[in-house]
């Protein structure tokens, strides 16, 4: 490939702004142009980008999963397309993503079963909250099977640990955090960033990383302390957990926290109204809520929706009222006497109890994970560490409200289909990438994702022998970047650098001088010239 005809953009200087460093390298080496509105992905950027997905392809595919493409009209974009796409993924508000319904229509009988087929595409999706590539137009990894029910927990994790694996040889450490004990929990495909990213919780014992919501938190054993009677208090002003605190003089620990939260309840299109109780040194994990409920779509319950409950914003709780979704945390549920709301306001309620005072509709890990929790993997005690999302592995169980449909079982009759879904963000993958593989001199890629393995740069009156190398490199199956741009040698070298392909080739008046051209590795180790005829071998030497 001529660079000349490669739209070749690198910058002289970094981009200007708050941008990650990952980002900003691949804009300077000419990977992406950003403009006023979007971005503009280049050949190199492109190329960079199908290689990772051809990584992902070849493991999935080596592990019985088949390629396909739904196509528009056939499969609906998630969430509508409208408002901007869909909500990022792992956001509360994002929904399952169903199979695309041709490919449903293929698993009419168990010999199809489990049938397993993912797709890369292009979508219109918002990006995650501090996601070091801020670009609305994300380049997905979708897979899906359908499957019977029972088979549904192995799938998951097998998927999510083949995603993993396969990301592990390209660079990424990724680690599989499970939300719940459940074995159809679903599974979160995470980073830890060392910069960028979001802020996430992490292990150095086991290098574990995940985000504060998605961790499961180890049930506290039940409270020794004996019950103390109800008591109710004036706390005027007192309408959070800190002025609570600081009024009654009670750690937060000691108190409970009450929110409410819409969604709709597995089956119904309805907004129902879920009263969450933590305790009130924790934070709601939204997406365990989720989970826990079963309930889809949640967002804060409106000033109506609050009223209509009988509970009183920033003095409620569960106690004395007639509503049927309360859901309390494992922690709340095993400790005696907390403070908490009155559904008055000015007013709370001391030694509340959950059993004795309300009855939860059900109990559940619904709190955030914090700093000093323990490590789910090895105990250690868990800090705050910045970190990526990559992706979301979910179950799609009738029971969660998913209907797939039927299929024909072994004695004929109809069962319904289960399945997985997992979205993986390649575009956040490409900013990871870019953030571990360079130097101060640019990006260096590991020969597995970079967009091609050499670049050849042909020196002044030199051009063409470097055209005859570049023609046996091709013949030899090695397709290089050939820099025949009419560029001083300084430039050319200084674009090499920034590209970061794993090998670079100058044919100058020297290295024939020298008997051939100069071979030098990106990363480690210096030049060496080898016989026109030998470079060939020489690249695939130091590729590996
Ligand atoms: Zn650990």
């Amino acid at each position: 490939m001529h660079l000349t005809a490669f739209l070749a953009a690198t910058l002289r200087e970094d981009p200007s702004g708050s941008l990650p460093a990952g980002y900003r390298r691949l804009i300077r080496a000419g990977y992406l142009r950003p403009a006023a509105t979007g971005v503009i992905w280049l050949p190199l950027g492109l190329r960079l980008v199908s290689r990772i997905g051809d990584r992902l392809t070849e493991a999935l595919e080596a592990r019985g999963w088949a390629r396909v493409l739904a196509v528009p009209g056939i499969a609906p974009e998630p969430g509508g397309g409208a408002g901007g796409g869909a909500p990022a993924i792992g956001s509360p508000e994002s929904t399952r993503l169903s199979p695309p319904p041709g490919l449903i229509s293929l698993a009419e009988s168990y010999k199809r079963l489990p049938l397993k087929a993912f797709q890369l595409a292009w979508r219109n999706q918002a990006p995650q909250a501090g996601d070091p590539f801020q670009s609305a137009v994300r380049l997905l990894l979708e897979a899906w099977a359908v499957a019977d029910r029972p088979e549904v927990p192995a799938i998951g994790k097998e998927l999510a640990a083949s995603l993993g694996s396969a990301l592990h040889p390209l660079g990424l450490d990724v680690v599989l955090a499970h939300l719940a004990p459940e074995p159809a929990a679903p599974i979160e495909l995470c980073i830890g960033s060392g910069g960028s990213g979001s802020e996430m919780l992490g292990c150095s014992g086991c290098g574990f990383v995940a985000r504060a919501g998605s961790i499961s938190v180890a049930a506290t054993s039940p409270d020794a302390e004996p019950l103390l009677p109800l008591e109710r208090v004036a706390t005027p002003g007192a309408d959070s957990i800190p002025a609570l605190c600081s009024l009654l003089d009670l750690p937060a620990e000691r108190t409970a926290k009450a929110m409410l939260i819409a969604g709709q309840p597995p089956g119904e299109k309805r907004d129902q109204v879920l009263l969450i109780l933590v305790r009130g040194d924790r934070d709601v994990s939204w997406h365990k809520i989720s989970w826990a409920s079963g309930w889809r779509k949640l967002r804060r319950a409106t000033p109506e929706e609050v009223e209509a409950t009988g509970a009183v914003p920033g003095f409620a709780s569960p106690v004395g009222l007639a509503h049927p979704w309360i859901l309390i945390d494992q922690a709340v549920a095993n400790s005696h006497n907390l403070a908490t709301g009155a559904n008055q306001t000015g007013f709370h309620l001391l030694n509340t109890t959950c059993g004795r005072d309300y009855a939860p509709w059900r109990v559940a890990d619904i709190a955030a994970a914090m700093a000093g929790d323990a490590c789910p993997r090895c105990g250690a005690e868990l800090h705050r560490e910045m970190g990526c999302l990559l992706g979301v592995c979910s179950p799609l169980l009738p029971e969660l409200g998913d209907h797939l449909g039927t299929f024909a079982d072994r004695s004929g009759g109809a069962a319904p289909l289960a399945g997985v879904s997992l979205e993986v963000d390649l575009t956040t993958v490409v900013g990871a990438l870019a953030d571990r593989q360079a130097d101060d001199r640019g990006l260096a890629w590991r020969p597995m994702v970079a967009p091609f393995p050499a670049q050849l740069i042909a020196m002044p009156s030199c051009e063409a022998q470097a055209l005859d190398l570049h023609e046996t490199l091709l013949q030899r199956g090695i397709e290089v970047l050939l820099d025949d741009r009419e560029a001083s040698a300084g430039v050319k070298l200084k674009d090499a650098d920034l590209i970061g392909l794993p090998v670079r080739v100058v044919v100058s008046q020297k290295s024939i001088a020298a008997g051939g051209a100069e071979v030098t590795p990106r990363v480690a180790g210096g030049p060496r010239v080898v016989p026109l005829e030998a470079v060939s071998s020489e690249i695939l030497r130091l590729l590996g």
